[in-house]
């Protein structure tokens, strides 16, 4: 798949219109884009960095139904995200798979309260569930997770697990299969409104390119950016009255440290920090993610960067409530995500807001989805494209797109289990493997399970064309050490150079992965 140059691309299109294109390649973006190509749509999806460059490769990484919602009641939106956990453990096992968490208690109370909860949340599973829920006594619990603080007992219940970065691939690769056109490295700059549509203005951030793509409809899934765009289009159809703003962003940071620091067989669940937060540890990679925070801002940078707050609380929770006592070195990688959290009631603190999705139609064609999370985005893209049917701006699916069925790019029925647990290796890439294996330099291994092939192989089949693209997400070195994604970086852009024959952009890389790492200065001191 060599990256063609923004003009033949929009030249290739079938269609001189298309029916719908949609903006961001996010979780939110790429399923929309499945959805729709499935249908029998002509769909473009446009991607300003990278696939799941955004928020979507910054996440826990977990399908879970929500053990919160449950505490608050939310059991319709609990119910739905157990559903679709489900459907896509089924869609992309070697991706998406089942994971024990256990929950420590202090006190009977709360031990009685804590099981009953997570029975009903396992039952509420029904056939999808994925194992049994058990009460743990306190000496099973410190054989489990020695490390954890005196509790007088414990839970074990199961929820999903997945790998982000890989599974927005997955999806995109799906989506192209279906007809749809995928580029990466492209930005929105301008939308107008036309008679039969709507004139999108692209540029090729890359080459600097720039082109026209028009469209019956268009949909803005650029996570939480999408307000910029959303002004755009409502100036565009002179209806801009000051619009309060769709999204509010709130910032997580997670860390990874090496699995030896804090070893895990199991995700460990603290449902209320000293402070009133969710704080899970989960082993992922050959690591552990220690996260998250829930900060929230007023603007929305690319890279935001942890503050040292949620340095504090992170270590501090991590030794109160985790029992492991962290060092500046044995943090291997620092990252920030920002949820786009639908702004409903601005009054609210973050925490409390809902992380239900929204869609929101502002023009014939134009439709705005943000906010809920990426365990649902399958459910959220079904409703938009029916959305658009309902509202006149697309006639009825040619097909019943049947994405609960449809297996994502790369399954295979017999991936390992515990794939996810394990450190990075072919298993990820399912039924791609035997071809990255025949591919040069499957023998010359880069590091952390990267072998010069795998680069080959992203950079031919899996529009890698930066450093970054590359370290960041078709590999996850960056989140798991960024120390050795800086070694590994010229190498790498070395091979996607003589790929693509494109710029890979190793300085910039090298700067950006420098805010990945804790420098003994910012590491939080007791
Ligand atoms: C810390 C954290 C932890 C989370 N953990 C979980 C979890 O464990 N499980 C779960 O289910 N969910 C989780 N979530 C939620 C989930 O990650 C998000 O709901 C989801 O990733 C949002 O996807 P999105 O596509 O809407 O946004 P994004 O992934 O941000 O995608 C939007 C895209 O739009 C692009 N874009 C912006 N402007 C333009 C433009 N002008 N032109 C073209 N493209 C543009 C951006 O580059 C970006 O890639 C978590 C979120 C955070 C922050």
């Amino acid at each position: 798949m060599t990256r063609k140059s923004l003009l033949s691309w929009a030249q290739d299109l079938p269609q001189p219109i298309a029916d719908v294109l949609v903006m961001g390649g996010g979780a939110t973006g790429l399923g929309v884009a499945v959805q729709a190509a499935l249908e029998g749509r002509q769909v473009v999806l446009v991607e300003a960095r990278d696939f799941a460059a955004g928020t979507s490769s910054r996440s826990t990484k977990l399908l879970h139904g929500g053990v919160r919602y449950l505490a608050q009641g939310r059991l319709a939106l609990v119910r739905e995200a157990l559903r679709e956990r489900g459907t896509l453990l089924k869609l992309a096992p070697h991706l998406a798979q089942p994971l024990p968490f256990v929950v420590a208690q202090k006190s009977r109370w709360s031990w009685l309260i804590t099981s009953m909860g997570l029975k009903l949340y396992g039952a509420m599973a029904g056939r999808l569930g994925l194992g049994t829920t058990d009460l743990l006594s306190a000496a099973t619990l410190r054989h489990l997770m020695p490390q954890l603080p005196d509790a007088v007992a414990g839970v074990r219940y199961w929820d999903g697990q997945f790998e982000d970065a890989r599974l927005a691939l997955a999806l995109a690769r799906t989506a192209d299969t279906a007809g749809a056109a995928m580029r990466n490295h492209t930005r929105v700059t301008g939308i107008k409104r036309e008679d039969e549509g709507w004139r999108v203005s692209l540029l090729d951030t890359l080459s600097g390119e720039t082109t026209i793509v028009l469209s019956r409809c268009v949909v803005n899934a650029t996570g939480v950016w999408i307000d910029a765009l959303r002004d755009q289009a409502l100036t565009a159809i002179g209806q801009k009255h000051n619009t309060a703003p769709m999204v509010r962003p709130s910032q997580g940071v997670h860390l990874v440290v090496e699995r030896k620091t804090f070893p895990l067989q199991q995700a460990v669940l603290v449902p209320k920090t000293s402070d009133g937060r969710v704080l899970f540890a989960v082993p992922w990679l050959g690591a552990t993610l220690i996260g998250t925070t829930d900060t929230p801002r007023d603007d929305a940078p690319t890279e935001p960067r942890a503050t040292a707050e949620e340095l504090r609380f992170l270590f501090e929770q991590t030794r109160i409530s985790l029992g492991v006592t962290l060092r500046s070195e044995d943090v291997r990688s620092i990252w920030v995500g920002l949820r786009p959290l639908v702004n409903t009631q601005p009054q609210h603190v973050s925490a409390d807001v809902s992380r239900e999705h929204v869609i929101q139609r502002d023009a014939p064609g134009f439709v705005t989805i943000t906010g809920g999370k990426w365990t649902t985005y399958r459910a959220m893209a079904q409703e938009l494209m029916q959305a658009l049917v309902d509202a006149g701006d697309l006639p009825s699916a040619q097909r019943p797109a049947q994405t609960d069925q449809h297996r994502l790019h790369g399954y295979i029925p017999d991936a390992p289990v515990t794939g996810l647990q394990q450190a990075p290796g072919l298993h990820l890439l399912g039924s791609d493997a035997s071809a990255v294996a025949q591919l040069p330099g499957h023998d010359r291994l880069l590091g952390l399970g990267l072998t010069e092939s795998l680069v080959r192989f992203s950079a031919r089949h899996e529009w890698a064309v930066t450093v970054e693209d590359m370290l960041a997400r078709r590999w996850r070195v960056l989140f798991l050490d960024a120390r050795l994604a800086q070694q590994l970086a010229p190498r790498v852009a070395d091979i996607l150079r003589e790929e693509t024959g494109i710029d890979p952009q190793l300085d910039a890389f090298l700067s950006l992965s420098q805010q990945y790492i804790l420098n003994n200065s910012e590491t939080p001191r007791e």
